[in-house]
């Protein structure tokens, strides 16, 4: 038995590099990273390809090492190179995001040392990091002192906890549902149409509440609405509200659909995935108004704080209410029950083992403070008005002036479908690839959107966007 259980650990030894070995490892990886950095403001936004990343399934999961040369090089032809690029600042569609290499590092460090953030018997530093970093976001929305959160890994999961804690602060029963009415926004994000599937209360009667020219929803029709529901004998008991919608980044009335709820009794939730971190500049403190009026609200620092994929939050008011739904003590966990100065994640989210999310946030926030975060948003505020000027300037047609850094707008062309057209000219975008931009319908017309949050995107790339857009409208023209 001795000599199988040595052969064993001498078989397993490659999982500890030597120092040599990290050196080599880190210094590759070091260099590629370098080189994508390097080469980022001139990459482009888009690349279209044939292969789409097959190449991966040439090189399968196998008994035979590759080494990190080979790997780098599957990564960069077939990760790296299709699809989207969101480290780029062209990246004007969707919500984008960046990641500030500050993040990387920390998540190298939470990688290294493995801390665990779930428990705080476990990992009461780790847990320390994490609830600070939700007091102090609790803090610029106007929660009270005592709200609680959970760092997620975006914001679908936020909106899903959230929406599950309101169901049991309701406490809908199942024989409840068909009688219990939710109020949406036509806008709203559809995660949080998911969250209502996932969380078992497809079977409640969905309100959608029309919108104003702005696309905002309209808190004087929902009062009435809610009103007329409770006098038919229904249960109303939940209203959803964005702070920035990611079709056309409109921010609803919060405070006053906050004051309803509160007169109303119902749970007010807020998706401020895409826009409640710009509280953070002074621009958008009147725009966004009233996020502190809610129950829960979801705000994603892979958004708004620039940060790479996997960062999500969302914060609760009252503990009580995200801890009746998650709290749990299993057996195996007894030891735990002396150490609890802090609140456990786990406690509070459906995830027990996690990633430690707290450093990638931590760490670049401390090392560079909130003065340049709160400078780029506003950027990207001011970034979105002069678009919305210079792209009336070359010919298209506007939505409504942006509430934040989306804007919607579209070509009117000489001859033709207009669909049509704006249609193809975002399909010529993609295929140019130095900028990209998305496209959507809205009240059934195919409108452009350009949504400035990279933080890679400053001037030259709007200009560069207002060029090519002018370019591509022209080709189309002539081709016509
Ligand atoms: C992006 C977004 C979401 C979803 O968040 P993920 O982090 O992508 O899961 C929800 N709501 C709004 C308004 C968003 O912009």
């Amino acid at each position: 038995m001795l000599n199988k259980i040595k052969e064993l650990e001498k078989l397993a030894r490659p999982l500890e590099p030597l120092p040599a070995e990290r050196d080599h490892l880190f210094s590759k990886v070091k260099k590629y990273t370098d080189n994508f950095l390097e080469k980022i403001y001139d990459s482009p936004a888009f690349v279209t390809t044939e292969d789409k990343g097959i190449g991966l399934y040439d090189s399968p999961i196998s008994e035979t090492p590759i080494d990190i040369d080979q790997a780098l090089n599957l990564i960069e032809y077939n990760v790296d190179r299709p699809g989207l690029n969101p480290a780029s600042g062209g990246h004007l569609g969707y919500i984008p995001g960046g990641g500030i290499p500050h993040s990387a590092y920390g998540d190298f460090l939470a990688a290294i040392t493995n801390r665990y953030s779930g428990v705080f018997f476990a990992g009461p530093g780790a847990v320390r990091m994490e609830n600070m970093l939700l007091d102090w976001m609790a803090e610029i929305i106007g929660y009270p002192k005592g709200s609680v959160g959970n760092l997620t890994s975006g914001g679908s999961v936020a909106n899903l906890i959230g929406i599950v804690t309101a169901r049991d602060a309701h406490n809908l029963k199942a024989k409840d549902l068909e009688k219990s009415v939710i109020y949406l926004s036509e806008q709203v994000h559809h995660s949080v149409d998911k969250a209502i599937r996932i969380g078992g209360l497809k079977e409640c009667i969905i309100r959608y509440v029309p919108l104003d020219k702005r696309y905002r929803m309209q808190a004087e029709v929902l009062e009435p609405t809610i009103l007329a529901d409770k006098q038919a004998g229904l249960n109303p008991w939940l209203v959803v509200a964005s702070a920035g919608t990611t079709d056309t980044g409109a921010v609803d009335p919060l405070k006053e659909i906050g004051d309803i709820a509160e007169r109303q009794d119902l749970w007010f939730h807020i998706d401020g995935a895409y826009g409640a971190f710009f509280i953070l500049c002074d621009e958008a403190q009147e725009i966004l108004q009233g996020m502190e009026t809610s129950d829960s609200i979801v705000m994603d620092p892979h958004k708004g704080l620039f940060l790479p994929y996997g960062s999500g939050a969302l914060l609760v008011k009252d503990r009580q209410k995200l801890l009746d739904t998650h709290y749990y003590m299993p057996n195996y966990l007894q030891d735990t029950l002396n150490s609890r100065d802090e609140l456990s994640p786990a406690d509070l989210s459906p995830e027990l083992t996690k990633h430690f999310r707290g450093l990638r946030l931590w760490l670049p926030l401390k090392l560079l403070g909130l003065a340049p975060f709160r400078a780029c948003l506003e950027e990207k505020i001011w970034l979105a008005r002069y678009f919305y000027e210079k792209v009336q300037e070359i010919g298209f047609e506007v939505g409504p002036y942006p509430d934040l850094s989306v804007v919607t707008y579209r070509y009117i062309p000489k001859h033709g479908d207009v669909n049509e057209f704006n249609q193809k000219l975002v399909q010529e975008i993609h295929k140019d690839g130095r900028i990209f931009i998305s496209s959507t319908i809205i009240d059934d017309n195919i409108t452009l959107r350009l949504a400035a949050l990279a933080f890679r995107t400053h001037l030259n790339t709007i200009d560069l966007t207002l060029e090519i857009l002018k370019e591509r409208v022209k080709f189309l023209e002539r081709a016509d």
